[in-house]
């Protein structure tokens, strides 16, 4: 007879292949096809509780990066999370379409600049070009498994989102937010665009570095110097060309200053940096004869180093320091935000010298028409040639480049639409705010962003581009050609732009974009002019609480949760929270949780030039969206997270550990109907409870994992449970049941009740993280005839776990035999190695312990000893004394493996000295024997 035709063997065909790159796509498919996603949301529509995360928009440019895809992924497990918890989890994504980027890209495809483009016509090509990465990303982001509202998304393209900027715009006009006023601000003479902090990046860059003589004209102010002797200030500067627009200068009220004679003339230099200074000159004959505190300079004026002006001021300041330079700074307001607001306190001139191009007007007298930076060098040897030139050298420092053409920028003082951040207290409430209403995960970014909020100036609103919203300000020649705002015209030209977007400004007369009879309301004159500036991206997205939480979604404000990339306290989570705060009085989300930057294996960035870029792309063809799903979930987001080969191939293999722990347990369910066969908890083998209670634990530590957006938590307790708790213990110790046992037993009935609900939850929990695999395992799985139930597993709740499940008491008594169980395989292994013993079934295990609570421990157990080490007999012994233990933790217990006793059964390879006794079965075991008979009987 074969025996082995009685045995249950596994059977399943769930593939030990994954292929995912290959079966994803068929999910994604079906998906489609069974418009899973509107079931999604009917779950979403019924649900009674809300959690709404709102999706920060990426730029509609380029395909899609490994940064999007953590991005992404991140949100898509919380969302999926939340909604089988039962949340209303409504996941609108959208994109972010205006701005220089795109600009950038189509001016270089064009092969045209700035001044060689018509407006309507560029905008429509912008706006085709910004839908076509839509589309590529969308569909990139589909493939990761991100479910969402991807067949209606928020633009910032849109007229109805445009609409909502115009109005966000209104709104804060009205409130008393909006101001037109000269500044310097950041400024990108090649882009000929003001650019936000969020655009400017800091790299290193060589600058000249010279100190310059300026000369006193009234040296008779600082009592006691010699006659005869001309007197300079020294100042020191790393951009020479703003020479050109200096009023003052500028020093601190408590330093002191030396009075310096090196021969000829007498210098002023800050004493503690004197040695220094006069070092690079080597002069060491001086001699310093008074020093004068910063404030009593006050009084002294010089004359402008090219004579531009007379009699410039000296300024008392505090801000000046003694890291560099002479202690004396050179003040042009017109190029600086501190000397800009000095130049106010003190009554200066904003002198502003540069065109938008970076080009010297009239001002500059002989160096007009020059541009600033290639300037610099003719500046400098002007100043040897006038003799005031004390030391010129080069150095490298971090200067601001521009973000999008990377060239160093300018600070320009310009007209430009602000938003006032200190209008009715604003910054202070935006701080009072962080500190009080939002959570910031990690709490690091609290400081970070008010530090930031504390520190940055008026947002600057408007950019003189092309492509994005217009600001509907006009010049009103009446009122002497100023620029105005007028709220009626916002309005006005809000409601046209719900209706025909916002190219109407562009094509439409000035006479047709003003509301009928309108009047300036200061000069009662309808003489008007259309201004050209547009609105800076960053409030197009930073206003999206109205245009798409209030407006699209229609949910209410704050809402739970923004979750984007750490540089984006300085970006999105700034430009949401001022004008929400503005305009709401309120933060417009309640929690703001950060990840770092996706670095190589060794922590670089990623880039180009260094070719250790890693695309998504690439991993989903090669290895499947799960693989990539598995590196997020495992990754410590909090700091920068690593990516690389060796990366990618220890996640194949946790996978691989995981999905062959799923596969073994689904192989033992083919012939188990839970409705008909489930055994109830009190009847399950004891190892079934334990690892009912395991499974719990994991349950527990999974939703703890979830609940705190730590999926490395929950997906490490997933995979433990999977490879220690299943693996090595339990699916290994019930094989012997599962094969070997009459198909119906209840031993056997006992082991599928348990592996079916550990797949029911199991699948559950790894369902928003392996979102593909886990609809791969949920059709597969035996399904109760009491419910159809839903048809993917992204339909089902949160799984729920019984109370009874959790049984500490059943942990406790296994324990024992759960950690002897690694030093009897060992001793196992070590008798296969020398050839004693085949398979462990060979075995006889003998235990000697002088412990009594081990021997207890074991004692107790002795039914089930020869299942858990999977050896034919075990003998337990107790005795007086042992002098070496098989481990630390078992000092006084040794084991001792001998061959087996009696005969192997050929059926279950287990051996007994009952083997031979059947006449009919003389090749059988006891157990084995009635299991044949009844199965023959059962045929007949
Ligand atoms: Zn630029
Ligand atoms: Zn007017
Ligand atoms: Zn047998």
């Amino acid at each position: 007879m074969e025996y082995r035709k009685t045995l249950n063997l596994p059977q399943t065909d769930f593939a030990m292949k994954a292929d995912l790159a290959k079966k994803e796509l068929t999910l994604l498919e079906g998906w489609a096809k069974e418009n899973l996603y509107s079931q999604i949301k009917k779950k979403w529509s019924a649900a009674k509780k809300s959690f709404i995360l709102h999706d920060g928009p990426p730029y509609a440019n380029g395909q899609i990066h490994i940064g999007h895809a953590l991005n992404k992924i991140l949100k898509d497990m919380i969302v999926k999370y939340k909604t089988m918890k039962g949340f209303d989890a409504y996941y609108l994504p959208g994109w972010d379409c205006h701005g220089l980027p795109i600009e950038h890209q189509l001016l270089k495809e064009l092969k045209k600049d700035k001044s060689q483009i018509e407006h309507v016509t560029f905008r429509r090509q912008a706006h085709d070009y910004a839908m076509k990465y839509v589309g590529i990303q969308r569909e990139e982001f589909k493939r990761l498994g991100v479910f969402g509202e991807w067949d209606n998304p928020y633009l910032t393209l849109t007229p109805e989102y445009e609409f909502w900027i115009l109005k966000s715009l209104q709104t804060l006009r009205e409130k008393g937010y909006v101001y037109r006023g000269l500044k310097p601000v950041n400024w990108c003479f090649h882009c000929e665009t003001a650019l936000a902090e969020a655009e400017v990046e800091y790299e290193n860059h060589s600058s000249p570095s010279v100190y310059v003589k300026f000369k006193v004209n009234n040296p008779e102010v600082i009592s006691g110097l010699p006659k005869g002797k001309d007197v300079y200030l020294l100042i020191w500067t790393t951009t020479p060309w703003t020479l050109i627009a200096n009023v003052a200068v500028a020093v601190h009220q408590k330093f002191q200053y030396a009075c310096v004679d090196v021969g000829k003339e007498i210098l002023l230099i800050e004493n503690s940096l004197r040695e220094t200074v006069l070092a690079k000159q080597a002069i060491t004959n001086a001699k310093v004869f008074k020093e004068i505190e910063g404030t009593q300079l006050k009084g002294i004026v010089y004359t402008h180093p090219f004579d531009l002006r007379k009699d410039c001021p000296v300024i008392v300041v505090d801000y000046v320091t003694k890291e560099e330079g002479t202690g004396l700074v050179h003040t042009a307001p017109g190029h600086g935000q501190e000397d800009f607001i000095a130049g106010k306190a003190n009554g200066l001139d904003v002198v502003m010298p540069v065109d938008h191009r970076g080009i010297f007007m009239d001002y500059a007298g002989e160096f007009k028409g020059q541009h600033v930076f290639k300037a610099n060098d003719l500046i400098i040897e002007k100043l040897k040639e006038k003799g005031t030139l004390f030391y010129s050298d080069k150095i490298q420092h971090t200067y601001p480049h521009c973000w999008r053409c990377k060239k160093p920028i300018i600070f320009r003082a310009t007209e430009q639409w602000f938003l006032k951040v200190d209008h009715e207290n604003l910054r202070g409430k935006i701080a009072e705010a962080i500190k009080k209403d939002i959570e910031w995960v990690p709490l690091a970014g609290e400081e970070r962003i008010l530090g930031m909020i504390a520190t940055r100036p008026d947002w600057c609103l408007s950019r003189q581009r092309f492509w994005g919203v217009p600001i509907p300000a006009v010049i009103c020649r009446g009122c002497g050609n100023q620029h105005k705002l007028f709220p009626e015209v916002l309005e006005h030209f809000a409601e046209m732009v719900k209706r025909n977007g916002t190219d109407v400004w562009f094509q439409k007369s000035i006479k047709e974009l003003m509301p009928p009879n309108f009047v300036c309301p200061d000069c009662g004159k309808n003489d008007f002019e259309k201004t050209q500036d547009i609105l800076d991206v960053w409030f197009d997205s930073g206003v999206s609480h109205q245009a798409v939480i209030k407006g699209m979604m229609a949910r209410l404000l704050p809402v739970d949760l923004y979750l984007e990339g750490s540089d984006q306290h300085r970006g999105w989570f700034q430009s949401s929270l001022i004008p929400a705060m503005a305009m709401e009085g309120q933060p417009p989300f309640k929690t703001v949780l950060t990840h770092g930057f996706v670095v190589d294996g060794q922590g670089r960035k990623m880039s180009k030039s260094l070719g250790n870029v890693i695309a998504p792309q690439e991993i989903i063809k090669n290895y499947g969206a799960d693989i990539l799903r598995l590196w997020v979930a495992f990754s410590n987001y909090s700091e920068d997270v690593r990516i690389s080969k060796e990366i990618l191939e220890r996640l194949i293999d946790a996978y691989r550990k995981i999905r062959n722990t799923i596969r073994f347990m689904l192989s033992n369910l083919y012939d188990y109907s839970p409705n008909r066969d489930e055994v109830e908890y009190k009847n399950l083998s004891e190892l079934d409870q334990w690892a009912l209670s395991r499974l719990t634990r994991t349950w527990q530590d999974a939703q703890a994992g979830f609940e705190r957006y730590d999926f490395d938590k929950a997906v490490k307790a997933i995979y433990s449970f999977c490879n220690d708790d299943l693996s090595s213990i339990y699916l290994d110790i019930i094989k012997d049941r599962l094969y070997t046992s009459t198909a119906h037993a209840q031993e056997r009935r006992s082991a599928q009740t348990v592996l079916c609900k550990i797949l029911d939850i199991l699948v559950r929990l790894i369902a928003p993280i392996l979102s593909f695999t886990a609809e791969e395992i949920y059709l597969y799985l035996p399904k109760t005839n009491k419910a159809n139930g839903p048809q993917s597993v992204h339909c089902l709740d949160w799984p729920q776990i019984e109370n009874t499940w959790q049984a500490p008491q059943i942990e406790e008594k296994l324990k024992i035999l759960l950690d002897l169980r690694p030093e009897v395989l060992k001793a196992l292994e070590e008798k296969r190695q020398t050839g004693d013993i085949g398979s462990s079934l060979d075995a006889k295990v003998l235990i000697e312990t002088a412990s009594d609570s081990c021997f207890q421990g074991l004692d107790r157990n002795q039914e089930v000893l020869r299942y858990f080490f999977i050896v034919s007999q075990v003998e337990v012994r107790k005795v007086g004394k042992i002098d070496k233990g098989v481990s630390p933790d078992f000092p006084t217990t040794r084991i001792q493996i001998d061959k087996a006793g009696g005969q192997k059964c050929a059926r279950c390879w287990n051996y007994s000295i009952d083997v031979g006794k059947d006449t009919l079965h003389p090749m059988l075991c006891e157990r084995c024997v009635p299991i044949v008979k009844e199965m023959n009987h059962a045929q007949q």
